[in-house]
């Protein structure tokens, strides 16, 4: 689309928001963010994997001395049971099959350094902007309006609000909502003391399977930031409501987490103890959204696609998005083109991630003794070809030739 760049609203300024602007600012198409968030969000919380196929788009995003910065670079994966046992050790994908490598870092230090890049570019970025709903004016173009009743109007709209997405749910009222995978989150940092000498060398992610749940811990953050991230899956049939988990205080939370890895190998009770804040959440996933858009309007990231964080390839997938989007603008005689050519696309690969997320996921649930032998032997075995398998697909990413 050579000739004329329309005006895209991104609704939503996480991942796929911001990255999706600076692909289509730098090449000339008009951009501007909107952002339910009071200000730039800086506890988000937690951390995440980039992995290899997202570092690929930063890359092309010209980020990738600046995310070096702030992540630990992440060459292997260490799973054991939760008496320390190793079940398996496998290389996080390699550069020289990939071309990249994995990188973990804190959520809210990216989400940052996105903004930063957007506002170095010159993006208008607006705060406090909660998307409410669209109108489609006969002569063309979207109005897109927010709760506090204020408006922008552009040519097209971008969802790029996330998993709970209100603009998902304005354009399809009545398509299937993210759904509860059975399974509660936890996460936090702590400082590099806190682990010890035997698990100290930063690049590999700890991956602990136990009777119930699993527990994870990495280095995060470059040489000088000393932080380590954690995470914990604990299995519960029910969703909490909003209140009960309102109501759980953290040192209730804390205590919990603490009943579910109680006696698990060192330095797993030690992190949690000498975690001061421990985020808490439900896992959810959507598995397949039968339509992602329209013509005016499309959904990208979580908000056409959540899964659940078992892979590690949530924020990859929303990078891939945007870098395919754009690549399919720039081929493509209409917006309208791109926006069809981009589901048909995207879809097959994020639906097999989402598939492959509920199945790690489903490990991490509550086992017997016996499951749990079989369990081990199963990952003991088959984790170095399984995962091997896995990373030759997902990790790569070639973009649209
Ligand atoms: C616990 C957990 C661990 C994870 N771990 C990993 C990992 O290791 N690796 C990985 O790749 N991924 C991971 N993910 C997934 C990853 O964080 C998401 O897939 C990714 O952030 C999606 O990016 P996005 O831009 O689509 O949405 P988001 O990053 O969620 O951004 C959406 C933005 O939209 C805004 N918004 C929401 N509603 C509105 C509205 N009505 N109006 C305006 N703005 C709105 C939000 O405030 C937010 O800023 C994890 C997720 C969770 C929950």
């Amino acid at each position: 689309m050579k000739r004329e760049r329309p005006n895209f609203i991104i609704v939503g300024s996480g991942i796929s928001g911001p990255s999706l602007a600076l692909f289509l600012k730098r090449a000339g198409y008009g951009v501007r963010l909107m952002e339910s968030y009071s200000r730039p969000a800086e506890d988000i919380g937690g951390a995440l994997q980039i992995a290899p196929n997202g570092m690929k788009v930063i890359r092309e995003l010209g980020l990738t001395s600046e995310v070096s910065k702030i992540g630990t670079f992440s060459d292997e994966m260490i799973f054991r049971n939760h008496t320390g046992r190793v079940l398996a050790m496998i290389p996080n994908g390699s550069v020289s099959q990939f071309g990249e490598s994995a990188i973990v870092v804190s959520r809210a230090r990216f989400h940052l350094l996105l903004l930063e890049a957007a506002e170095k570019e010159g993006i208008p970025t607006e705060y406090g902007k909660k998307f409410s709903h669209a109108e489609f004016p006969l002569d063309g173009g979207v109005i897109a309006k927010f709760e506090d009743g204020s408006f922008v109007e552009g040519d097209f709209l971008i969802g790029a609000d996330g998993n709970h997405s209100k603009v998902r749910s304005f354009l399809f009222p009545n398509f299937p909502k993210p759904e509860y995978t059975g399974i509660l989150n936890a996460g936090g940092f702590v400082p590099a003391e806190v682990i010890p000498e035997k698990y100290s060398k930063r690049g590999p992610i700890h991956f602990t399977f136990g009777p119930e749940g699993f527990f994870g811990f990495a280095a995060c953050g470059n040489t000088e930031d000393t932080s380590w991230m954690w995470w914990s899956n604990i299995p519960r049939d029910k969703e909490y409501t909003r209140e009960e988990m309102n109501s759980l205080d953290d040192g209730a939370w804390k205590d919990k987490i603490l009943e579910i890895h109680k006696g698990w190998h060192d330095p797993i009770e030690k992190i949690i103890r000498a975690s001061s804040t421990i985020l808490k959440g439900s896992v959810h996933d959507l598995r397949s959204l039968p339509e992602w858009g329209n013509d005016k309007v499309l959904l990208v990231g979580d908000a056409a696609h959540v899964m659940s964080p078992h892979t590690g390839q949530g924020a990859s997938m929303a990078l891939e998005d945007s870098h395919t989007l754009f690549s399919l603008l720039e081929r493509s005689d209409s917006v309208q083109e791109a926006f069809r050519n981009f589901e048909t696309i995207r879809r097959p690969r994020v639906e097999r991630i989402i598939e492959e997320s509920r199945r790690n996921g489903n490990r991490k649930k509550k086992l017997g003794p016996i499951a749990c032998w079989i369990r081990d032997r199963i990952l003991t075995l088959a984790l170095p070809s399984f995962a091997k398998k896995g990373q030759d697909w997902m990790y790569n990413y070639e973009g649209i030739k």
